[in-house]
């Protein structure tokens, strides 16, 4: 038998806890929707893939207090407000890539490239088709009209997704009349505002009110529990600035031990392989134009989507929040 000498015992020793062919992922996307996409990965390349997952704020303090010691190779969270502040505080690295300046259309990823949409969503108009027409529907702005009055419900003023809409609402309008706009949302309320999108459209079916803004995929997999709920789903502002959008997304931290290979995962997940699970098994859009959105989604048909760079929704986010306090929707 081999001596093993104290110099190749104090080797083993040295070698960092996590060889190179690991990649540590710290995840705001929900376990079941990544860990498909990791496993498939794995298999392809052997390398592994750790992930926790938790809330977008919590994990964002902890890469931070974790500084330069942080095991985070990539940050992953939905919403660009979320990925816009994560790259504000100095967390995620600038990455030159042409294959995600390819795959990515550039309003849904950072000017800087610190992050990159990985999924679209839509938060768009759910109404019922008991008591509203479609012809009634228009656009958000709309939404204020008087003719409104008592039919409206919406999540939360306090939910980033709330925020981001308004947001980009700010960089289409400008403050004075996105102000307008919310007091005539808020003068429409039916009810107090709702902690999630489904119990707004619950609400719809109890009928306690008209119409509401949700994001898509809430949309599915209520109807798909629910399909004989009378809900039908709306894309407004077709004539102007098209449906607002969102992203979830990921960046390379700037800490990482393994930028290289967290690049290339990210680069995965942006190729045509990845994006149709990524998307589908959330019932989102795949952000790569070249991948077919998921049969059940694309049945809700075709839209012009807002084409400004989903950043905006960071940028203007503090903004969207003092406007909302001002206007008081909460
Ligand atoms: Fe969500």
């Amino acid at each position: 038998m081999k001596k093993i000498t104290f110099a190749m015992l104090a080797v083993v020793i040295a070698l960092p806890v996590y060889a190179s062919d690991t990649i540590t992922v710290y995840s705001a996307r929900k376990e079941h929707l990544i860990k498909p996409l990791f496993d498939a990965y794995t298999e392809k390349t052997g390398i592994k893939i750790r992930y926790i997952t938790d809330k977008a704020a919590p994990l964002l303090a902890r890469i931070k207090a974790e500084g330069r010691n942080t095991p985070a190779d990539l940050f992953m969270t939905v919403d660009a407000g979320n990925l816009w502040q994560a790259a504000e505080e100095g967390v995620l690295s600038s990455i030159d890539s042409k294959v995600l300046q390819q795959n990515i259309p550039a309003h849904l990823r950072d000017p800087e490239n610190r992050w990159f949409g990985l999924s679209v969503r839509a938060r768009t108009i759910v109404y019922s088709t008991d008591r509203v027409k479609k012809d009634e529907l228009t656009t958000y702005e709309d939404l204020a009209d008087p003719k409104w009055r008592g039919r409206l419900c919406l999540r939360t003023a306090k939910k980033v997704y709330n925020q981001s809409l308004v947001a980009m609402l700010i960089a289409h309008h400008g403050e004075e009349k996105t102000e307008q706009i919310i007091k005539g949302w808020v003068a429409n309320l039916a009810t107090p505002p709702f902690s999630n999108d489904t119990k707004a459209m619950e609400a719809i079916v109890a009928g306690q009110c008209d119409v509401t803004i949700v994001n898509t995929y809430y949309y599915g997999r209520l109807m798909k529990k629910k399909f004989h709920y009378k809900l039908g789903i709306f894309w407004p502002n077709q004539d102007s600035t098209g449906v607002h959008i969102n992203v979830s997304g990921a960046g390379v931290t700037t800490h990482a031990k393994n930028q290289p290979a967290a690049t290339k995962l990210l680069e995965w997940l942006s190729s045509a392989e990845a994006q149709g699970k990524f998307a589908g098994l959330n019932m989102e859009f795949p952000v790569n134009p070249a991948v077919a959105t998921d049969e059940f989604v694309s049945k809700w048909g075709d839209f012009k989507s807002d084409d400004l760079n989903v950043s905006s929704a960071g940028a203007l986010q503090g903004a969207a929040i003092k406007l909302m306090d001002r206007a008081e929707y909460h």
